[in-house]
């Protein structure tokens, strides 16, 4: 029997009554004769609230319990899944991540998947089970623990079941119709993609297009799944949304594919550094021990022994940037300046590797609207610019012009 995968994020699962709606694309499946493992999300706007309850409870809150508040939303949405699929006469189950069960090393809030047995399921469907609906985001550590995969983490719950059961397809169904040149909600311009390649979906989810959890791509990447992006509101066909792909599956690529942000970014600037061997692994050292996710470094050309080094970082790791830093005394520095109001804009595209001249192109268009860049980075496939965080909706606007990609397919 052939096996597939359904994931339905959070707006899609948003009432009783969505879940309806999304029980019936299942029952559709599961019609077109395949067995059907249904990954949920919690309902929209849920996962966040619990975040704020343990926020508001407990500041430096444990991380065992914060996975056992935050994984509690999905565990509703799987079970009233299973209900609606019942009511469908579809025989269905609910499975928590415990249960099936889904191993995960113990990175409490952003565990790593280890392993999904598949012998819990399968006997099941071998008995006339015909969907399973599992949590997705969840999963059980070494420990015996709850623990979570990090906002976002239902898309790599489902890659995982996909490449553990040899699914045919993983289906993603969230808000929009398929992976765009942009996000949509920020531009009109977006255009919908047919096909992306698996390189730059991956660029994009982890330069903050949310609609793909990075893990899940990079999941999806290295296991071969058929992933594919499309809307739990609008029509079905076989054709409709993004495919998610190798690179030789598609026929030509853009320079430049799709533009990226992220908003809550912060600068770190500490001036005066002393310039000598060892200084970068004294800084950054703490700062790792510490859990803070520095992204873009800067070091200054020095000037009479003494340089200035920058980092960017998220917005709240800033205190825990600073208290690491002074803590560690390991480093001595004039001063720390903070700057917790930058963004993050970035163009990625696969032609970037054979193609000169999209740097030069991406800041010629940023001076046009009078955008100063705080920090640059580049990688093969992708260049990244700091910027004030309120121009950056202009930014991604001018961009997406400048390369034209409202031409995209
Ligand atoms: P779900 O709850 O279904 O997991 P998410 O909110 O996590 O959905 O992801 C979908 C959202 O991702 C869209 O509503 C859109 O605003 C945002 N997004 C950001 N960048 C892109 C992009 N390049 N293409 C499509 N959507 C994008
Ligand atoms: N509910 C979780 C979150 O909001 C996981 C997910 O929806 O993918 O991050
Ligand atoms: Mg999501």
């Amino acid at each position: 029997m052939s096996r597939l995968v359904m994931k339905f994020g959070g707006t899609s699962v948003a009432t009783p009554d969505r879940i309806k709606r999304a029980a019936k694309r299942v029952a559709r499946e599961v019609a077109n004769g395949h067995d059907v493992i249904v990954i949920v999300s919690a309902m929209a706007g849920k996962t966040n609230e619990l975040v704020g309850w343990v926020n508001e409870t407990s500041p430096m809150y444990d991380a065992r319990e914060y996975d056992a508040v935050v994984s509690s939303g999905e565990n509703v949405t799987a079970g009233l899944m299973a209900l609606t699929l019942q009511e469908m006469e579809i025989p269905a189950r609910s499975w928590q991540g415990w249960q099936v069960p889904l191993k995960t090393n113990g990175a409490h809030g952003a565990a790593r998947i280890e392993k999904i047995p598949t012998a819990n399921l399968d006997e099941k469907f071998a008995a006339g089970m015909k969907v399973a609906v599992v949590a997705g985001f969840q999963g059980i550590s070494p420990e015996g623990r709850i623990t979570t995969l990090g906002r976002g983490g239902s898309d790599t719950t489902a890659v995982a079941f996909a490449a553990a059961f040899d699914a045919v397809r993983c289906d993603i169904y969230t808000d929009v119709d398929g992976v765009y040149t942009t996000d949509p909600r920020i531009t009109a311009k977006a255009r919908k993609l047919d096909r992306i390649a698996f390189e730059e979906m991956l660029e994009l989810a982890s330069l903050g297009a949310k609609v793909l959890q990075t893990r899940s791509v990079e999941l999806a990447m290295r296991f071969g799944v058929k992933l594919r992006v499309l809307s739990s509101f609008e029509e079905y066909d076989e054709t409709a949304g993004t495919l998610v792909c190798a690179e030789d599956e598609i026929m030509e690529s853009n320079v430049v594919n799709g533009v990226a942000y992220s908003r809550d970014e912060a600068k770190m600037t500490l001036l005066g550094v002393e310039d000598r061997p060892g200084i970068a692994a004294a800084i950054f050292g703490p700062l790792a021990e510490a859990g803070v996710n520095v992204d873009m470094i800067v070091q200054n050309i020095s000037e009479g022994g003494k340089t200035d080094m920058t980092f960017s970082c998220p917005v709240d790791q800033v205190a825990r940037a600073k208290q690491a830093i002074e803590a560690s005394g390991a480093v001595e520095y004039g001063e720390l300046v903070v700057d917790d109001n930058v963004a993050k804009v970035s163009v990625v595209g696969i032609g970037m590797r054979s193609h000169a001249g999209a740097a030069a192109r991406m800041f010629a268009a940023l001076k046009d609207e009078g955008i100063n860049i705080r920090v640059i980075t580049t990688s093969e496939i992708k260049i990244s610019v700091l910027i004030d965080r309120k121009y950056m909706e202009l930014a991604v606007q001018a961009l997406h012009d400048a390369f034209e990609l409202e031409k995209a397919r």
